[in-house]
Formats: structure tokens, C-alpha cells, sequence
């Protein structure tokens, strides 16, 4: 049994509706209800956390409820935000952090990704900091340089003890909604190289229990030759998290190579 839980997210985007997004989160949950060792959590839109919760919770489910962005202010003159508050109010327990659309098409930089983990972190919540190399960063063979300073400047002023609530997703920009995924052997390098930064910062015991999770076009079909890599923990989905068996087969993937590492 491995000693990091696999851990499977669906981020749903800009994606679903009240009725599509609730027979979605239905789907997600019946799917699961008899299959353990796997860590779920399902990202939806901010205006249907709620519905989603009750869903959730109405049947039983160990689904996660998780926010896809967090502002790092509690409250105040920040129009259009949504503070950890308030989404810990809506029972959010996990938010994504650094998602490569929020860097690459809203523009966020390393600084302010740091000040929204560590407003996750600090608040109790579970933040899953997302990087990744672009295709030309990956062309000049940079990927390593950059995932590490993203990782480094990611967790900047973050302690120790406060890492168990840590997930890394290793996204790699060229493969996220493209249809492309990286081979499971050079995503295993990539998160290789993401653990050993860990030990630099953290120390080797603390990065041993960090969950590096992968992202990119992953479908059900690679998902168990990807999760049987030593060093991948699970998945962030977005394509196929839209279709509840899809995403279920996948958290089920995870959950076996998680039962054999
Ligand atoms: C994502 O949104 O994090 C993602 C990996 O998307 P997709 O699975 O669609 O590439």
C-alpha cells in the first residue's frame, strides 16, 4: 500500500450548469461509493459550490468539495473575488492554486500564486499548487528549471509544518485540453525532479509525503500506466472529469496502483 494516498481532482472549469453540474456530481459520487484508497475531489464553478455540497453530503459521500481559485484577502474593495472565507462558509476543502490557465490567460505571476497557497495553507485548507513548462520552455529543454522555480517561489515563507496539506500538480501547458499528454516515463521525470526540489526545500521525509499528481489529457485509458510511475500520486483531469464514468475510471486507476506501490 503506497504511503502517499492517491489523490484524483476534477477541475470542471468554466464548464457545467446547475442541472449538468448536479447529474454530474451525482454520477461522480454513486460511481465511487464502494471504491476506497483514493483520495476524490471534484473543482466546480464558484456559483455552484453550494448545490454541489449538498449533493455531496446528502449522500455521504468522501467526494471533496474544492474552489478552482481563492483571492488572498479576507475581505474588502476586491470586486469580482472570493476569499477563503467565504468558500470555507460554502464547505470548500481544497482550492486549486496557479492552474495553468490562471498563469498563461489571466496573466498571474509567481508572487501572487504564493500569496493565495499560503492564504490556503494558513486557513487549514488543502491547496494543490499547480505547475508546468510551456511548449517552448519544454523545446529549449528548460521544463526543469522552470517547474523548480515555480515550485520554489510557490512555497516561499511556507514552514514545514504545514506541507500535509500540500498537493503539487506537475501540468505541462502543451498537454492541458491539447489532447497531447506526456509518456508516463517523462512525466515521471518531471515529478522526480519536483520531489527532489521538495527535499532541497523540505527536507527528504517531508518530501516523501507530498503528493506530485499529473495533469494533462488524461483519460481513463493511460491512467494506469501513469499512476504505476513511482513518483505520480494521482491526477488533475479537466476533459474527462466532465464525464462522471470517465473520472470515476480514473479515480479507480489510482486507487489500484495506489494498492500495489
Ligand atoms: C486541467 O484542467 O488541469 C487539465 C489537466 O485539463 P485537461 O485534462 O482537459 O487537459
Amino acid at each position: 500500500m503506497a504511503e502517499r494516498k492517491p489523490f484524483v481532482g476534477g477541475n470542471w472549469k468554466m464548464n457545467t450548469n446547475r442541472t449538468s453540474g448536479s447529474d454530474l456530481a451525482r454520477g461522480v459520487v454513486d460511481g465511487l461509493l464502494t471504491v476506497d484508497g483514493v483520495e476524490a475531489a471534484v473543482f466546480p464553478p464558484f456559483p455552484y459550490l453550494l448545490t454541489i455540497r449538498s449533493i455531496l453530503r446528502d449522500r455521504g459521500s468522501s467526494v471533496r468539495l474544492g474552489a478552482q481559485d481563492v483571492y488572498f484577502q479576507n475581505d474588502g474593495a476586491f470586486t469580482g473575488e472570493v476569499s477563503l472565507a467565504m468558500q470555507k462558509d460554502c464547505g470548500v476543502q481544497q482550492v486549486l492554486v496557479g492552474h495553468s490557465e490562471r498563469r498563461h490567460v489571466l496573466g498571474e505571476k509567481d508572487e501572487l500564486i504564493n500569496k493565495k497557497l499560503r492564504t490556503v495553507l494558513e486557513g487549514g485548507l488543502v491547496g494543490v499548487l499547480c505547475v508546468g513548462e510551456t511548449l517552448d520552455e519544454r523545446l529549449a529543454g528548460h521544463q526543469d528549471i522552470v517547474c523548480s522555480r515555480q515550485v520554489r517561489t510557490g512555497l516561499a515563507e511556507i514552514p514545514g509544518s504545514m506541507i500535509d496539506r500540500l498537493v503539487v500538480a506537475y501540468e505541462p501547458v502543451w498537454a492541458i485540453g491539447t489532447g497531447k499528454t506526456a509518456t508516463p516515463q517523462d512525466a515521471q521525470d518531471a515529478h522526480a525532479q519536483i520531489r527532489s526540489q521538495l527535499s532541497r526545500l523540505y527536507g527528504a521525509e517531508l518530501a516523501a509525503r507530498i503528493r506530485i499528481i499529473y495533469g494533462g489529457s488524461l483519460k481513463p485509458d493511460l491512467a494506469a500506466d501513469m499512476f504505476a510511475q513511482p513518483d505520480i500520486d494521482g491526477g488533475l483531469v479537466g476533459g474527462a472529469s466532465l464525464n462522471a464514468g470517465d473520472f470515476v475510471a480514473i479515480c479507480k486507476a489510482a486507487a489500484a496502483a495506489g494498492k500495489s506501490k
